[in-house]
């Protein structure tokens, strides 16, 4: 199967007074069609900056190196004009913080409906009206018609989260990029907007990047996970292979924090992952993770050697030195 999108060897650096932040290192994945891949790591692994890459978001001075194809065409060094028609209307994002995301100031139904407006000029206003009204009943807002006509302030968190979705999928892109689609919202009304992407996702039939540190919401709703650190992609693979045989030990150690029923003690302390995530500005040459690994090489290997995303079986990739022989370090240390 062609994937739909194809990012390969992409580099983002952003100049700073310091030197060259290197946000993005070396990263290639794929997307295909009518699939989910989850992107997940800790604030400042990279994740939203593909992600605005992609969608041609990136301010000016951004450096960007290597390649990004939607059905083929490459979309680095694309004109604004050229990734203006192509986003909201193939590529569509859901942002993290709806309520900054909406303007305060217009009712939700013409920002919702203004994508509509714009991909296809040719349709009347009251078209562009029912069809604004269908979406809002298609992500489950209540009475649509009343809401329709109302501001932002006037919705709850997870209406205006709910709205953010009408808003990217007024066009039905064959893309759906959903960067921490539900931060802000408590549980309850996380897994009702899980449920209406995945409702919706099924219906327009379109792929999705689901961007999260969050792994509960990737194992309900992905069919791959790319892990992220400190800009490089340390795992890849379907979920069950990273959830149950994790490669790396930084995803190691993201499933070792996160709170589980079946293995509750009393008194027992959630694990953690020891130390912060290396500067951008100066990068490791070796693995970034070095400082914090616990399976780290005491001959120096790990802090010298770059490693490389090799297979650990064909649909499951690693970029540790050891990721074949990690429970046997772990029982060693
Ligand atoms: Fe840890 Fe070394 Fe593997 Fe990096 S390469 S994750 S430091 S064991």
């Amino acid at each position: 199967m062609e994937p739909l999108l194809e990012v390969r060897n992409l580099t983002v650096r952003f100049p700073t007074d310091d030197g060259l932040l290197t946000a993005v290192d070396d990263l290639s994945f794929e997307l295909f069609p009518g699939e989910t891949l989850g992107i997940v790591g800790e604030s400042g692994s990279g994740k939203s900056v593909t992600s605005m890459a992609i969608l041609g978001l990136l301010p000016k001075y951004a450096r960007i190196q290597g390649s990004i194809r939607f059905r083929g065409e490459e979309l680095v060094g694309r004109v604004d004009q050229e990734m203006r028609n192509l986003r909201g209307r193939h590529i569509a994002m859901i942002f993290q913080d709806a309520l900054a995301s909406l303007n305060p100031v217009h009712r939700v139904g013409a920002q919702i409906t203004e994508a509509i407006a714009v991909h296809a000029p040719e349709l009347s206003d009251t078209a562009v009206r029912t069809r604004g009204l269908e979406l809002l009943n298609l992500v489950g807002i209540p009475n649509p018609v009343d809401r329709y006509d109302q501001y932002p302030h006037e919705y709850s968190g997870g209406m205006r989260q709910r709205a953010m979705i009408a808003m990217s999928i007024a066009n039905e892109p064959e893309v759906l990029i959903a960067d921490e689609p539900t931060t802000a919202l408590d549980v309850t009304i996380q897994a009702q907007v899980m449920e209406v992407i995945a409702r919706i996702q099924q219906r327009t039939n379109s792929s999705m990047m689901l961007i999260t540190h969050d792994l509960g919401v990737v194992a309900g709703a992905a069919d791959r996970i790319l892990v992220m650190y400190a800009g490089r992609q340390v795992e890849t693979g379907l979920v069950d292979e990273v959830f149950y045989r994790p490669a790396h030990p930084y995803t190691r150690g993201l499933l070792a924090s996160l709170p589980r029923l079946d293995r509750r003690r009393e008194g027992q302390r959630l694990e953690r992952i020891a130390g912060q995530p290396p500067s951008l500005l100066h990068l490791p040459a070796g693995c970034a993770f070095t400082p914090r690994c616990r399976y780290a090489d005491a001959s120096g290997m790990c802090g010298n050697r770059r490693p490389e995303l090799h297979e650990v079986s064909a649909t499951h990739s690693s970029s540790c030195h050891f990721a074949d022989s990690l429970d046997s370090r772990a029982d060693a240390s």
